[in-house]
C-alpha cells in the first residue's frame, strides 16, 4: 500500500539501522512514508566532550542516516542517556517509562501521523533502555485508547525467540545500503560495532524464511 505510514521508535540513533535498517530502505522505496523518533539525545557517551557538542553532533548523525535510508522525518525525544560509565548522574529511560509528558509526547506523535504501522523495540531486549522504550510506546498507545494500530518489535540485543507471529522482511536488495547505513555512525562506533557480526548472521539466518539472501525478523506483538 502507498502512503503507508510507518512509525519506528529507538532509544538510541542507531537501533532503527541494527534492528530494521534494510527494512526501512525497502519500505521507503515503495514509497511508504518512515518517521523515526529517538527518545535519547546520547549526551554522556563520550565523557570527555562537551555534552552539547556532542548532541548537536550526533542528532546530525542521525538525520543524516536516517535520510540515507529514506526516512521522512526523524524527532528527537532528548531524554538524556544512561551514564555508561556507571549510571552515577541518571538512570536512563527506566526513569522515564511512568513520566506523564514523556506519554504524552509520543502519544501526541501517534496521534500526529496516525501510522498504519508501529516499529519498537521488544520488552524481552535485555538493554533497559529498549525495554522502556517499548514499555513508553504501550503506555502512550493506552493513553490515546488506540487497540487497533500494528505493533511489531525488531531485534538489537533480544536473542530469545518470542510467542508472537513472525514476519520476514526480504532485504537482499537493501542489506548493502543497511551495512552502510550503520557504518555512517562514526560517534557511536564501539555499540554499532560489537553488533556487526551477529547483524549479518542474523540476516542470512533470517534469509532461509524467505529464502532469499537476508532478511530482517518482526515479532507482530499486538
Ligand atoms: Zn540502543
Amino acid at each position: 500500500m502507498e502512503n503507508e505510514i510507518i512509525l519506528c521508535f529507538g532509544a538510541h540513533a542507531d537501533d532503527l539501522e541494527i534492528g530494521m535498517g534494510g527494512t526501512i530502505a525497502k519500505f521507503a522505496s515503495e514509497g511508504k512514508r518512515i518517521i523515526s523518533v529517538i527518545m535519547t539525545s546520547g549526551e554522556s557517551s563520550s565523557p570527555w566532550l562537551k555534552e552539547d557538542v556532542i548532541k548537536e553532533e550526533r542528532i546530525r548523525e542521525a538525520i543524516n542516516i536516517d535520510q540515507f535510508l529514506g526516512c521522512e522525518k526523524t524527532i528527537f525525544i532528548g531524554i538524556r542517556d544512561k551514564d555508561i560509565l556507571g549510571g552515577i548522574k541518571h538512570k536512563g529511560l527506566k526513569s522515564f517509562v511512568n513520566n506523564k509528558k514523556t506519554i504524552e509526547k509520543i502519544a501526541s506523535i501517534i496521534k500526529k501521523y496516525k501510522p498504519n504501522i508501529i516499529f519498537t523495540h521488544s520488552n524481552k531486549d535485555p538493554h533497559e533502555d529498549h525495554k522502556s522504550t517499548n514499555e513508553i510506546v504501550f503506555k502512550s498507545l493506552n493513553l490515546l485508547n488506540d487497540k487497533k494500530t500494528s505493533v511489531y518489535s525488531f531485534e538489537v540485543w533480544n536473542v530469545v525467540n518470542e510467542p508472537h507471529p513472525r514476519m520476514y522482511v526480504d532485504i537482499s536488495k537493501t542489506f548493502r545500503k543497511k551495512i552502510q547505513a550503520m557504518k555512517m555512525f562514526k560517534s557511536q562506533k564501539i555499540s554499532v560495532y560489537s553488533l556487526f557480526i551477529q547483524v549479518v548472521l542474523r540476516a542470512i539466518f533470517s534469509g532461509f524464511h524467505t529464502k532469499s539472501r537476508f532478511a530482517e525478523r518482526f515479532y507482530k506483538i499486538r
